[in-house]
């Protein structure tokens, strides 16, 4: 397949090799991933684009003519980001009664793409939307390319807690029958429609990209959520590998990566920061695991597990407890004044009253400390897993929870800082946000890399990212769908 689109593009550049083109950009240092650990580097390269898509790039003298011509001399083109785990219907830390809250959310909706593609995030996969979700984000204003995931949640699990029965159908249209379900309370139709492979082939027809599943069975030690049987998670991904649907899998905890692993799944949607019985010794990211958690992870590594890390969970989990975290100035990037004014204010406090309350007795510090040392174990585990040869994605989890620490964007970024603090290299970090999503997701076609064919969604950085990684926070402009626009638009003063 892949083959056969280079061939086609390259027939066109010969045929076409005089034609006019919508844009060309000049004198670039061409960064392209090719595998994890590989690169391609090409200096003084031009690079032509055309109806939204890659046609040529090279370093002969002759250029064809183009409409717009970007000199990029002195600086460097990658491929935009993918970020393979994003939440894009609310607004972070909406307190949905509040007598504003539709008014806050109107206004969220219309710049949250703006706020992605301000840090160069030109792709997002939601692993819980509908293909009406998805139109609806792409139709408000201008945003990354976007996808979604079927999530398929069981009554009462985990994703589904406290919705009624008789709602299901409606509000988790992809959620999975089990044995056990009062499906006497829905008419045979619904009921049909919710059998594990009825499914996974209905999301795939609705144009899903992805099954997601839910391993998860109460937060830390706890056991007090419904979770999907044995039964149901191998129908689900016997019959995603039929539909060639990659399964992706919510687990944080040893135990519940152990199940994944055990069923064959393709993507892990967090990492492991649950240890269970087992806890960290120190602050050092590169000590030895503890056995259970090496032995999961020698699991991912040799089943090749694409692995989301998303620290952000962890990390925007605990921030939103930390005295005056809003004044980071980086929110002001991404933020306007009167989201920050009402997150601050005592109503929009009232995730962070949540996330204080009910810890018997530990102070404000030792509760933060402990959701740190949770952030700690996410990052050792990653560590190892990177140092091993494990296939790590991009995937910030942006808003993991109704937190005002997780924004668009700006967690993507941070996600990349934590990925690189852990001791992901800035090569496998490029590949981390590009290649990899694209080949885990089945996206390759049209991203991942700098090559003829694909989509023209570039980032045209004024600093090298294969030196630092502040370059993703260095941006000069963005390209989206082969029109290129200065990162200055996306930022909040302009919105
Ligand atoms: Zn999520």
């Amino acid at each position: 397949m892949k083959k056969n689109i280079q061939l086609t593009a390259l027939l066109i550049t010969t045929n076409l090799a005089y034609a006019e083109v919508d844009l060309l950009i000049t004198d670039a240092t061409i960064i392209s991933p090719i595998t994890q650990s590989e690169v391609s580097i090409k200096t003084n390269h031009w690079l032509s684009i055309n109806e939204g898509r890659i046609i040529e790039v090279s370093d002969k003298a002759k250029k064809p003519p183009a409409k717009k011509i970007i000199n990029a001399n002195g600086q460097f083109l990658i491929p935009g980001l993918t970020d393979s785990h994003t939440h894009l219907r609310t607004m972070p830390g909406l307190l949905k009664t509040d007598k504003d809250a539709p008014k806050m959310q109107t206004a969220y909706l219309k710049r949250q793409g703006s706020n992605y593609l301000y840090y160069g995030v030109t792709q997002v996969v939601d692993p819980a939307n509908t293909a009406q979700g998805i139109a609806s984000f792409k139709e408000l204003n201008m945003s990354p390319n976007a996808y979604f995931c079927g999530a398929m949640p069981i009554y009462q699990g985990y994703s589904a807690q406290g919705i009624k029965y008789q709602h299901l159908n409606e509000r988790r249209p992809y959620y999975v029958h089990q044995h056990g379900d009062p499906t006497h309370l829905n008419t045979p139709s619904v009921n049909s429609l919710h059998e594990a492979q009825a499914v996974v082939k209905r999301l795939k027809k609705d144009g899903a990209i992805c099954a997601k599943i839910f391993l998860e069975d109460g937060f830390d030690k706890a056991t007090n959520i419904r979770l999907i049987n044995n039964e149901n998670v191998e129908q689900i991904v016997d019959e995603a590998n039929r539909q060639n649907l990659p399964v992706m899998v919510h687990a944080n905890a040893t135990d519940m990566h152990s199940v994944a692993l055990n069923n064959h799944v393709d993507i892990l949607a967090h990492g492991i920061w649950n240890w269970l019985d087992e806890h960290q010794q120190g602050d050092d990211i590169s000590l030895a695991l503890p056995k259970n958690v090496q032995r999961v992870a020698d699991g991912i590594l040799t089943a090749q597990t694409y692995y989301q890390p998303s620290l952000n969970v962890m990390r925007s989990l605990t921030d939103v407890m930390v005295p005056n975290h809003l004044d980071n100035p980086k929110y002001k990037t991404v933020l306007p004044s009167w989201q920050i004014s009402w997150y601050t204010s005592a109503d929009g406090q009232w995730f962070a009253r949540e996330m204080l309350s009910g810890w018997q007795g530990l102070t404000q510090q030792q509760k933060i400390d402990y959701l740190r040392s949770k952030q700690i174990n996410g990052k050792r585990v990653l560590n190892y897993l990177y140092k091993n040869g494990g296939k790590i994605l991009l995937g910030s989890d942006t808003p993991p929870a109704p937190t005002y620490a997780s924004q668009p964007g700006l967690s993507t970024f941070w996600e990349l800082q934590d990925m690189h603090d852990s001791g992901v290299d800035l090569v496998g970090l490029l590949a981390s946000a590009t290649i990899n999503n694209a080949k885990a997701y089945g996206l390759e076609s049209k991203y991942g890399t700098i090559q003829p064919g694909k989509i023209a969604n570039i980032l045209l950085l004024n600093s090298n990212p294969l030196v630092s990684v502040d370059a993703y926070d260095d941006i000069h402009s963005i390209i989206l769908n082969g029109n290129a626009h200065k990162r200055e638009i996306f930022h909040i003063r302009n919105l």
